[in-house]
């Protein structure tokens, strides 16, 4: 199929008129006077030139303003046509132009709302879970200073330990407050790595050291393995001492009394593959793809009585990734279960 384009269409149509002009006035002509070659080609030549001119200038006039009624109906809605799609082309099909120009709009009309209705929905879960992890410290904080008021204060036997259990409830809060506002610099790119040598070995020594107390309240036994080893990686130190104390309290809380966690250091070329490995209650399979998600708990309700905020494995895997390295883990039920990521060497 030939294109249709202004300049073509505009041909067309003036051909036809020359034809038709010089044929009706080469007959009035030749009703009169013998037949003039001469004068039907001029008729023909004059007639097709001016109407080709005018019919260009006015198809040319009509589709851009057609045109640019669809381009600003479009663009009202603010999304992006090119602004060059305004000027018409009179080389171009510019139907076609048209048609592709909106479906075009289309497809990206149709990704921008899915992206809106997908961050609408986010901010939605993100609010509600936010809510709901906050009652629980609140409403016991609530509990403990209530029993206080109405009597407790005055009764040695639970004045002090309410005021403790209530001073808990307001860490709770404090540590979660502080896992959200960590999520979302790293959610929005605003922490900035402060990235350089160190070595890794001793960094995982000193986080065991000081997880010592609260691994011996479960009998659990923290353990470096390769401890005299020297292993450097190019990373940020505070963000790895956090990966590190995150996965390990999660192996102490999510542990078995008189279990182990030990930590393993391998050689992968260009990087050091950290594994954190536990004997604890392991996670079953079909919640390993989502474990790495915001607030998400293999056991809602223990979980939170346990005291995590349920942001610990998220800000673990954000970390990771902003160091363009990755994490994974492997688990079994009742077995334990095997965190392992990765880091530059250096
Ligand atoms: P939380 O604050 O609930 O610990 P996390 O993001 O650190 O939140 O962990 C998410 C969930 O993953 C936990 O609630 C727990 O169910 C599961 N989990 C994490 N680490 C382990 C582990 N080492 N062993 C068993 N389950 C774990």
């Amino acid at each position: 199929m030939s294109v249709l384009t202004p300049k073509n269409l505009s041909f067309r149509l003036a051909l036809a008129l020359g034809g038709l002009c010089s044929l009706g006035s080469s007959l009035i002509w030749i009703i009169n006077n013998p037949f003039n070659f001469t004068f039907s080609v001029s008729i023909f030549i004059s007639t097709f030139i001016l109407s080709y001119l005018f019919l260009l200038w006015g198809i040319k006039q009509y589709v851009d303003k057609q045109f640019k009624l669809i381009y600003k109906t479009i663009h009202s809605l603010k999304i992006g046509l090119k602004k060059d799609s305004q000027k018409v082309d009179i080389e171009e099909d510019i139907f076609v132009k048209i048609r592709k120009e909106v479906i075009e709009w289309d497809i990206n009309n149709r990704a921008e709302i899915d992206r809106l209705q997908e961050q609408e929905k986010f901010r939605r879960d993100f609010i509600g879970n936010i809510s709901h992890e906050l009652k629980t410290p609140i409403f016991s904080i609530q509990g403990y200073i209530l029993t206080l008021l109405e009597g407790g204060l005055e009764d040695e036997r639970i004045n002090r330990s309410f005021l403790q259990k209530a001073e808990k409830g307001i860490n709770r809060m404090i540590e979660m407050v502080d896992d959200l506002d960590e999520i979302s610099k790293l959610e929005s790119n605003r922490i900035e790595l402060k990235k350089q040598s160190f070595d890794i070995v001793k960094l995982a020594r000193e986080v065991f050291e000081s997880l010592e107390d609260k691994a011996k309240e479960k009998q659990i036994n923290l353990k470096v393995l390769q401890e005299d080893k020297v292993i450097n990686v190019n990373a940020d130190p505070s963000k790895i001492s956090q990966v590190l104390t995150n996965l390990t309290v999660n192996s102490i809380n999510y542990g078995t009394v008189g279990g182990s966690t030990s930590i393993k250091f391998f050689d992968l070329h260009d990087n050091i593959l950290i594994e954190i490995k536990d004997t604890g209650k392991g996670i079953a399979e079909e919640h390993l793809p989502r474990l790495f998600e915001r607030f998400y708990r293999v056991d809602k309700g223990r979980s939170r009585a346990d005291g995590g905020s349920g942001l610990g494995l998220a800000i673990v895997k954000h970390i990771i990734e902003a160091h363009q390295q990755t994490i994974n883990v492997r688990s079994t039920e009742g077995k334990g279960s095997m965190f392992s990521f990765t880091l530059k060497k250096a």
